[in-house]
């Protein structure tokens, strides 16, 4: 199954994620992580793209549209594979399309704004892995270590206060509309991800059978 995970930042897609690449074992390709694993390297694209990232502004398209192409070319990705943080503009849907991609189901993951900028304060993520925390809402086993690699917990420069009010405002602008362009085609699923952490991979693996 091919899915796309939409949502704000901090709606909670990258737990959803988690949950669904072990449910379906299909890889969880996040344009995210993939960048801040190419600036860690230091290569070109991962410094073109630092800038953008710190503001909470969108990296180019053309940018993360080639980023994606290769990584859908890999071997894992030819039984499906969920999409985290991608497409976030219409541009980039509209790519995937040209690409010959075909999405199955795209998952959107609602929470108010208000509640976003809450979450994001206690958010952290493993520096090594990319797995994701939260101090209140999923505590890791040791505390500041990473359940699954052991790598040091850190909260990201883009999810200081407010880079998340600029970040909400990219999405409301330039992600939001995709809610459309998806539910056109008739494939958007809305998963309210306002409750528990329980309740909304409840509703997610339901809006995967549906
Ligand atoms: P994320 O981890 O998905 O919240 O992404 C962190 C940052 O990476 C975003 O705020 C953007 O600066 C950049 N980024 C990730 N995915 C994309 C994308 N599909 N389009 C543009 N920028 C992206």
């Amino acid at each position: 199954m091919n899915l796309i995970l939409l949502g704000a930042p901090g709606a909670g897609k990258g737990t959803q994620a988690e949950v669904i690449c072990e449910h379906l074992s299909i890889p969880t390709i996040s344009t995210g992580n993939i960048i801040r694993e190419a600036l860690k390297n230091g290569t070109e694209m991962g410094l073109r793209a630092k800038s953008y990232m710190d503001e909470g502004k969108l990296v180019p398209d053309e940018v993360v549209i080639g980023i994606i192409q290769e990584r859908l070319a890999k071997d894992d990705c030819k039984n499906g594979f969920i999409l985290d943080g991608f497409p976030r503009t219409i541009p980039q849907a509209e790519a995937l399309d040209k690409m010959g991609i075909v999405i199955d189901k795209v998952i959107d993951i609602e929470v108010e704004d208000e509640a976003i900028v809450k979450r994001m304060s206690g958010r952290r993520v493993c520096e090594s892995c990319g797995a994701s925390y939260h101090l209140l809402y999923k505590k890791p086993a040791v505390e500041g270590k990473c359940n699954k690699c052991g790598g040091t917990l850190i909260q990201r420069k883009d999810d200081h206060p407010d880079t998340v009010k600029e970040r909400l405002k990219v999405y409301h602008d330039q992600t939001e509309p995709l809610k459309d362009y998806y539910a056109k085609q008739g494939k958007l699923k809305i998963v309210n991800g306002q409750e528990e952490v329980a309740d909304t991979t409840r509703l997610t693996l339901a809006a995967l059978e549906a």
